[in-house]
């Protein structure tokens, strides 16, 4: 399917009724008393019926708001240089995630270094991005990664220039505690958000970032706290729940074990609300369409967390921590909502019950401003119902 270059936003009102069950995204929430959603020129507008120019018969289906992966590495168009694969974003919509955090376009192949390059290479992904959406996906890029030699002014000039996070610190020259604390200071001053490698070099190149170095630093986020994918000890994944003022993210790329460590260190600390969920993708362990929806299934699953509550990690948390406006089904937000339903052949009542199973839910469409992007989806199992429009 050929991607837009100026993807407007579906136009008139829709509902959506028949809805099985409608989980918000919101922690303090996640399941609204509801059975439809009214949308308005792609935004959602209320929970009740009203007059309309179209329907969607959600069959008892589940809801849920797209899916945003927290940490992902996109280069240029739909392909990957890091696995030399095409089609990975569209694929990843049939998996659920209708929006993308970069973490840095560090697989561009000859990536520049110098700060002149580097804040060139930013812009330029930023910029084609904001204009290249695959089957609808909103690719937030334009991450460059920190090195020694750039100094506040560097920083201030991102700002200047429309780029408001930086990539992770620890995959380029900056690495040690004390160096990063001087980028994350700057950055805080200028209202740029950081983001922090944790664990071993995720190739060679790159470097070990300990707990140590992240509490010096105190970035807005730990990344893959879980390691990506070599994990700290879990002992320091622990020390960085309790002492680490960001969030704490989890990735699919990353130690399993060490992501449900990190999940019952964040409830242990009453710090749910900051643990968030990416993939990484894509990465040396490849690019799972479902990457994001195995790590909610994990959570649900493994780690005991109740399903709907996991998806908030994936949704609502990214939202908040994150900045952005999708990733809950509220009035106001963006109509990026997932159908889904229990696979076929899972036991359990509905699909939160399939989850704590272990089993991926079978994803029935996906809607991205309120236009349907995907029917069935390409990549998960099917579900055992599906909207029709
Ligand atoms: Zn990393």
């Amino acid at each position: 399917m050929a991607a837009e270059s100026k993807d407007l936003p579906a136009q008139g009102r829709q509902l959506i009724r028949n809805i099985g069950l409608l989980l918000s995204g919101d922690l303090d929430q996640p399941i609204v008393d509801s059975d439809c959603l009214l949308i308005e020129d792609g935004v959602i507008v209320g929970f009740e019926a009203g007059d309309v120019d179209s329907e969607i018969d959600a069959q008892g289906c589940a809801v849920m708001p797209g899916l945003i992966d927290s940490h992902t590495h996109p280069v240029f168009g739909d392909w990957t240089p890091r696995q030399n694969q095409l089609g990975w974003i569209e694929m990843n919509v049939n998996g659920a995630v209708t929006s993308f955090l970069s973490a840095g376009e560090v697989h561009l192949p000859g990536r520049p270094k110098d700060a002149e390059g580097v804040r060139a290479l930013a812009m330029v992904a930023q910029r084609c991005f904001q204009n290249f959406r695959p089957i609808g996906a909103k690719v937030i890029a334009g991450a460059p990664v920190p090195e020694l030699d750039f100094d506040r002014e560097f920083y201030a000039s991102l700002k200047a220039a429309g780029i408001a996070r930086i990539g992770e610190i620890g995959l380029g020259t900056v690495a040690k505690g004390a160096d990063a604390a001087r980028v994350t200071g700057w950055c805080r001053e200028l209202g740029i958000e950081t983001i922090m490698h944790t664990g071993g070099p995720s190739i060679a190149g790159s470097h070990l970032v300990t707990a140590e170095d992240v509490l010096e630093a105190q970035p807005d986020v730990v990344s893959h706290i879980n390691g990506g994918p070599t994990s700290i000890p879990h002992e320091a994944v622990r020390e960085l729940c309790k002492h680490a003022k960001g969030a704490l993210e989890a990735v699919h790329n990353g130690n399993e074990k060490s992501a449900i460590v990190a999940m019952e260190a964040a409830l242990a600390n009453g710090r749910l609300a900051d643990f968030l969920l990416g993939t990484d993708a894509p990465a040396g362990s490849g690019v799972q369409p479902n990457g994001m929806l195995r790590m909610v299934t994990l959570l649900a699953s493994f780690g005991g967390l109740p399903a709907e509550q996991a998806i908030c990690c994936a949704t609502g948390n990214v939202s908040r921590k994150r900045g952005i406006d999708q990733g809950l089904l509220a009035r106001g937000r963006p109509a990026d909502i997932v159908f889904m339903d229990k696979p076929e052949g899972s036991s359990g009542k509905n699909v939160l019950e399939a989850m704590a199973m272990g089993n991926i839910p079978g994803i029935g469409a996906v809607m991205i401003d309120g236009k349907m992007r995907t029917g069935r989806s390409r990549s998960t199992p099917p579900a055992a119902r599906v909207p029709s429009v």
